[in-house]
């Protein structure tokens, strides 16, 4: 039933996104242009833009999705606000990069549902198991919506700020043609530290210093 519900998604995703409006925003690390996109399911996307992203050089590119309370909240939960942030950073560093925001919360399980695996985590659950108890997978997250935002600016080689390798793997099965990982440095705090070690010992999520993955 989930892949059926992916496939749909997938098939409607890939038949076109709209790019709504785009506008100048000023930021603590420099002024992007931020894209409003739709995509065909009516979910509303951000992307965000700075420099020129479309010469055929390299790109730094974050692809960020949605977590409200740790980017808007500050929440010390995960560790999603400070990526983020330092995702924009280096990119207002390098004046010259993209930010993918997907609005796709909780990997990919909503807000409220988000909050429901929270409520699990303080009964001792680990972020894999809270989600599968709920009747989710681990991760419901996709990206296939990447390859349009991306093609649409003329993005083709990534240098993908990630310390998850599905992303990797993600991008490399959508078609582009160089995918290179920059790692992230992880915030722990003693609140995330359990959440941290479940991603990486349960989804292969890469913390140490291990810059300059390749997936060709
Ligand atoms: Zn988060």
């Amino acid at each position: 039933m989930e892949s059926a519900i992916k496939d749909q998604r997938k098939r409607a995703v890939l038949a076109g996104i709209h790019f709504v409006a785009s506008s100048q925003l000023p930021t603590y690390w420099g002024t992007f242009v931020v894209h409003g996109i739709v995509d065909t399911l009516g979910k509303e996307h951000l992307m965000l833009t700075m420099g020129d992203v479309g010469n055929g050089e390299p790109v730094l590119v974050r692809i960020h999705s949605e977590c409200l309370t740790g980017d808007a909240l500050f929440s010390l939960r995960c560790d999603c606000g400070f990526q983020l942030r330092t995702a924009m950073e280096r990119i207002g560093d390098a004046r010259r990069g993209v930010v993918l925001y997907l609005r796709q919360e909780g990997r990919g399980i909503g807000l409220h549902n988000k909050i429901r695996a929270y409520g699990l985590q303080d009964d001792g659950a680990d972020t894999v198991d809270a989600n599968l108890r709920l009747g989710f997978a681990a991760d419901a997250r996709d990206y296939v919506i990447c390859k349009p935002m991306l093609e649409h600016i003329g993005v083709h080689r990534l240098l993908l700020m990630t310390n998850n390798p599905a992303k990797l793997v993600a991008m490399h099965d959508l078609g582009f043609e160089k995918v290179e990982r920059v790692a992230v440095p992880a915030m722990r705090n003693p609140h995330n530290e359990a959440y941290l070690d479940a991603k990486e010992r349960r989804m292969g999520h890469v913390f140490a210093g291990s810059a300059g993955d390749r997936v060709e």
